[in-house]
């Protein structure tokens, strides 16, 4: 499935990235209707990994300016991040056309179907440290969803299948098959080098350069992850593009290609790495010039 993503994402700042193709809006920052303009009214679903300010500012105008009947553009949302419903609750009130907008709280690994074959599942993360239960920051995968026929009955024709189809029906020939086309981190440190392992195509947060520099856990700060461990991650898995964002501002753009050329070479990552720079809004980033 071709994928239309566009996004801006710099830490601090402001985060969002849109998938065309999907209607999905993955975090809502500052800047995403000036942006996106009249294609915002293409946005179905939205989901908010977290309620730092940088990833949820931009849901006011979005809302004001989209909702519409059926309650879209929905919005999901970490279940127990409190934010939300007292943003929807002024919402309602100060726009009160949105009044019918749907809001859902979200737990760990809930699959949220979008469109036909296509569901998003929500994955908790460590970016805000929390007890296990409860739920305030999230990553979301974008999993299609297709019946596949089953290994035993590759060799028949056609026609014998057809056959069997008619005396048993088609789930018996057929099973469901999974596969993750795309991931996205939202902020989050880098936890368990398993997790993205069969993304077709990952956005991951790599807000530092400098391994030094995330606070050490415990400091109640938010936790983020650093660029070396994300490519080291990458570089285990079966991702087939990395379109890494959330830079810390503090870095050049020359700066970031280096460190992101440099760990690519170290841990010999081979495939299309596609940034997005601080400040820089990026159209259809696959189709731009990948780093590496
Ligand atoms: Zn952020």
């Amino acid at each position: 499935m071709k994928l239309t993503i566009t996004g801006y994402s710099t830490a601090l700042f402001a985060t969002w990235y849109f998938i065309e193709e999907l209607g999905l809006l993955f975090d809502a920052g500052d800047g995403v209707s000036a942006h996106l303009l009249q294609k915002s009214r293409k946005i179905k679903h939205i989901f908010i990994s977290h309620p730092d300010r940088d990833h949820i500012t931009g849901l006011l105008q979005i809302r004001q300016l989209n909702a519409r009947e059926g309650g879209f553009p929905w919005v999901y949302y970490p279940k127990d991040a409190g934010s939300f419903p007292a943003m929807d609750n002024f919402m309602s009130k100060f726009d009160p056309h949105t009044q019918h907008n749907i809001w859902h709280p979200l737990n760990d690994t809930q699959d949220v179907p979008i469109k036909k074959g296509i569901l998003v599942h929500s994955i908790r993360n460590e970016h805000i440290e929390a007890p296990k239960n409860s739920i305030k920051s999230l990553s979301f995968d974008v999993i299609e969803v297709k019946q596949k026929l089953k290994e035993q009955f590759k060799t028949l024709s056609p026609k014998e299948l057809q056959t069997l189809r008619l005396q048993k029906g088609n789930d018996f020939i057929t099973e469901e098959k999974k596969q993750s086309i795309l991931s996205y981190s939202g902020d989050t440190p880098v936890q368990d080098f398993d997790r993205w392992k069969h993304s077709k195509i990952l956005i991951h947060e790599a807000t530092f350069l400098d391994n030094s520099i995330n606070p050490p856990k415990g400091q109640k700060k938010n936790q983020h992850s650093t660029l070396e461990e994300v490519i080291e991650m990458v570089a285990a898995s079966k991702v087939e593009q990395l379109i890494l964002g959330h830079f810390s501002s503090r870095y050049s753009k020359q700066q970031i290609q280096q460190a992101v050329m440099s760990f690519a070479q170290k841990y010999a990552l081979n495939i299309p790495i596609f940034c997005v720079f601080p400040g820089e809004v990026v159209k259809d980033i696959l189709n731009t010039n990948s780093i590496v």
